[in-house]
């Protein structure tokens, strides 16, 4: 039996806890939050294998640039003379071609059908969190847009992903029972969502039955190394001792894998999203509005609204009033029946996605120091990867091989 402790207890840090366990690993989640908000609590909840074309693309850098200058745009990169800020975003230019777009395809296509896989298997037996499979809407209001839209969902088509493609009619065949302002949709049938609240309480409860430990409010501050190995931790309540080690700490990982002489790209994108109750009607499928790249989930009682990316630093809390305004506005104009106001800064809730300069999460055992593993940087998949990431992890502490190549999914 393996003695694992797995540092950071979000979504990625708790599926590879779950599969570790059982396993048969003895396993220990610290944190450093009191477990319960946090980026894996408060996000869309969709599960995208529609996701083939990574954030790293050409003509992004052109597009972000255009939004950089736009108060309610969804994206804005927060100025700082940061040497982690310059580094990230010369490997991001670096990336931005369609060579990388080519080779990442198919490998994060693989990944998100084993996660998806891997949900239905966690669905069947207890569906608490709300698992649907209603698949995804793109929705698109201008021809140019629109273009973008069916060129990606084409490119989807050919790898083997459903998907239909909707005008105006179709759309409002589909969403019979609200006024939908599109000029049509990319349907990306195999896709799914869920209630990601729900689904960090369900985990939480099936480690504790699993017995393992979670410590909330328990920091990692340094590590004890010898002959390559990590032989403690030392957090403020005490120092830990393990076989293994997992870093499942998001964009915390940069500064946390320093002080092993690990280099990492990952930088925090910072979202919101809110919640809007007992509305008279709403959407039936999760959608994503791309002018505006707003997510919208129906759950049960609410709809939840998301977007904005500000690569920025992780003491970067506030809530920027401007693009949260963006949001409401493309949600009033693609749903008008639903007249959505500008909440209080009090119940928007804001998460830090880990961006890589590569738009593809790292999923591997590091080279420089021989028990630990690393999982980290899944940007907006974090929760669609999570299951298969967690599965990974614990193939590659217990020496298994893995269930899909990892190759594309390295930190160098
Ligand atoms: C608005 C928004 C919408 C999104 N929608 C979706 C979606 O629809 N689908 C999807 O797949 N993804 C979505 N995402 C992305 C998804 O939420 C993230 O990718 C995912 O939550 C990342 O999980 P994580 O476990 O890597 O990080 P986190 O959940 O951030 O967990 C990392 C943990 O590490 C802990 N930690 C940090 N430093 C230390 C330390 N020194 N010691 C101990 N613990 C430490 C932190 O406290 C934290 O709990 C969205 C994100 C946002 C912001």
């Amino acid at each position: 039996m393996k003695n694992v402790i797995i540092i950071g207890g979000g979504i990625i840090g708790l599926c590879s806890a779950y599969y570790l366990a059982k396993e048969g690993s003895k396993v220990t989640v610290i944190d450093k939050s009191d477990l319960l908000d946090g980026c894996s609590y408060g996000n869309a909840g969709m599960i995208v294998p529609s996701h083939i074309i990574p954030m790293a693309q050409p003509g992004v850098i052109h597009q972000g640039i255009k939004w950089m200058f736009n108060a309610k745009s969804p994206f804005y990169i927060k100025p700082a003379l940061s040497l982690d800020l310059l580094s990230w975003l010369v490997q991001f230019y670096k990336n931005s071609n369609q060579n990388h777009v080519n080779k990442s395809m198919v490998p994060l296509r693989n990944l998100s059908f084993f996660s998806k896989e891997l949900y239905q298997e966690l669905a069947k037996s207890t569906n608490e969190f709300g698992y649907q499979e209603k698949g995804l809407l793109m929705l698109y209001n201008t021809e140019k847009v629109g273009e973008e839209e069916i060129k990606t969902g084409k490119i989807a088509e050919e790898l083997g992903i459903e998907v239909d493609f909707l005008d105006q009619q179709e759309v409002k065949k589909l969403e019979k029972n609200i006024k939908v302002n599109a000029l049509g949709a990319v349907h990306y049938k195999s896709d799914a969502h869920l209630s990601p609240n729900h689904f960090m309480s369900f985990l939480k409860s099936e480690l504790n039955l699993m017995g393992v430990k979670m410590i909330s409010n328990c920091s990692l501050l340094n590590f004890k190394v010898s002959n390559e190995k990590i032989e403690e931790l030392i957090t403020n309540k005490g120092n830990f001792k393990a076989d293994g080690f997992v870093l499942a700490t998001s964009s915390w990982s940069v500064e946390i894998a320093k002080k092993l002489g690990i280099k990492l790209y990952i930088l925090p994108g910072k979202g919101y999203s809110f919640n809007v109750e007992n509305l008279l009607v709403k959407p039936t499928i999760p959608s994503i509005l791309c002018e505006g790249k707003v997510a919208v989930t129906p759950f049960n009682n609410a709809v939840r609204f998301g977007g904005t990316l500000e690569i920025t630093n992780n003491n970067d809390t506030k809530i920027n009033i401007k693009r949260l305004q963006g949001i409401v506005e493309k949600v009033n104009q693609f749903y008008p029946e639903i007249k959505v106001d500008l909440p209080e800064k009090k119940k928007v809730w804001h998460g830090f996605r880990p961006c890589t300069p590569t738009g593809l999460p790292i999923i591997e055992k590091s080279q420089k120091i021989k028990n630990l593993t690393i999982a980290a940087g899944h940007a907006m998949m974090g929760l669609s990867l999570a299951p298969a990431s967690g599965k990974l992890v614990s193939e590659l502490i217990m020496d298994k091989k893995p269930s899909i190549d990892l190759s594309e999914f390295r930190s160098t």
